[in-house]
């Protein structure tokens, strides 16, 4: 068994998508990022390229690097799984939090829970996706962040 942790952030800005967990959340506001700013995505990847102790998603992803602009994060969740398989691990269960005042994300977490759990090729049961809010306080509550955790389990295949 390994585990990993990892966590995300990124500015809400007008005219971008907010994007989390593959879903387009319909809002006035999105993450300003180098790729399509998946908060989400890239907590997940991260929190398993932690687990399997090969750096971060920097390391993977440089944003320097203009391959990676305006990127589906569903490549670095996909490239990262890969990863994983080729090391002999799979999801023993992953578990994800969402920090973000507006809009209330109860309508797509089970679709968050299937995106996440078809790019892991894992069992929905194994997903679990929660949102809260940070009761107007700091940079989420202040609504110019939306951030993310993850922590996942792996096991040997
Ligand atoms: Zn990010």
């Amino acid at each position: 068994m390994r585990i990993g942790f990892a966590s995300d952030i990124h500015r809400l800005v007008y005219g971008r998508k907010l994007m989390l967990a593959g879903v387009d959340a319909p809002f006035s506001l999105g993450e300003l990022a180098h790729s399509d700013g998946d908060v989400v995505y890239h907590a997940v990847a991260e929190s398993i390229l932690g687990a399997l102790g090969i750096g971060d998603l920097g390391t993977h992803f440089p944003d320097s690097d203009p391959k990676t602009e305006g990127m589906n994060s569903a490549i670095i969740v996909d490239y990262v799984y890969k990863r994983m398989d080729k090391m002999g691990y799979e999801i023993n269960n992953i578990d994800v939090s969402i920090y973000l005042e507006e809009p209330k994300l109860k309508s797509y977490k089970e679709t968050m829970r299937s995106n996440i759990a078809k790019l892991l090729h894992t069992d929905i049961k194994n997903v679990s996706v929660k949102a809260g809010t940070n009761e107007s306080l700091d940079a989420v509550g202040q609504r110019i962040a939306v951030k993310a955790d993850s922590i996942v389990l792996l096991k040997q295949k």
